[in-house]
């Protein structure tokens, strides 16, 4: 992509985030702390809407240590502390004393059961009240994202549904690069020891040049079920009873 066209793409972002923060608050944006995320955390923090749009992360407990370093990089970057969102410690010591720590590993309907309880249960919990959310997905990430739109409806989140945000959703892998290099944001070490995507540690691992990108996550599942039951199916905002947030 040409920089006159990166810089469109840009453009193009921060009007949808500006459009966000005045028609759409109170707005939050669930970061994974990964790369995309680290894009829409420096368009939302420079461009000074971080009172229509918080910012937020699920901090599962299984994180990797580079990623939560992300929250000091965040804070000494650009003055400003993202919300950790913790499953209930009631439902990981019922799920640890009847399945066992790693218990995801053993079946589909486990992990589901493990991200519903460190991921959608505290995702629910920080859009509760809110009038739309925003996440870093992108359109290119998984055939389950192909028909991912920047705007699109979500039924299953708020009382009687809310407007969800993709304002990443057009952009490639290099575009984001491209960004980050360009405007010098801290990004996740983790992305440079081949790890493109990047969730809880025991679910993600690195790849080889050419795999697709997620195919570190949940390595051992097929590839049409690498979702958490928050996203988009067939063009769909659904919650998908099989699948947890990247
Ligand atoms: S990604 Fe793995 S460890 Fe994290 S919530 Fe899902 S199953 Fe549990």
């Amino acid at each position: 992509m040409s920089n006159q066209a990166l810089q469109d793409l840009i453009a193009k972002t921060q009007a949808t985030l500006d459009t966000i923060a005045a028609q759409y608050a109170p707005a939050v944006f669930a970061s994974s702390l990964a790369a995309e995320d680290m894009v829409l955390t420096d368009l939302i923090l420079r461009g000074k809407l971080q009172d229509k749009i918080g910012i937020f992360t699920l901090e599962t407990g299984r994180l990797h240590k580079e990623t939560l370093g992300m929250l000091d990089r965040i804070r000494e970057t650009y003055d400003y502390d993202v919300t950790p969102y913790r499953p209930q410690p009631e439902a990981i010591e019922a799920y640890v004393k009847n399945h066992g720590l790693n218990a995801f590993y053993d079946s589909v309907e486990l992990r589901k059961e493990c991200c519903r309880i460190r991921k959608m249960e505290p995702l629910n919990r920080a859009l509760a009240g809110k009038a739309s959310w925003i996440t870093g997905q992108r359109r290119a990430q998984s055939v389950t994202r192909a028909e991912l739109h920047v705007q699109e409806r979500d039924e299953s989140h708020g009382a009687h549904g809310m407007e969800k945000f993709n304002p990443l959703a057009d952009w490639s892998e290099q575009d984001v690069w491209d960004y980050i290099r360009a405007n010098d944001v801290p990004y996740n070490p983790l992305h440079d020891q081949g790890y493109p995507s990047i969730g809880c540690e025991p679910c993600t691992r690195a790849i080889q040049p050419g795999e697709d990108i997620r195919a570190g996550r949940w390595w051992w599942e097929n590839p049409d079920s690498k979702e958490c039951g928050l996203h988009v199916v067939d063009g769909k905002l659904v919650r998908i009873k099989a699948h947890a947030p990247a």
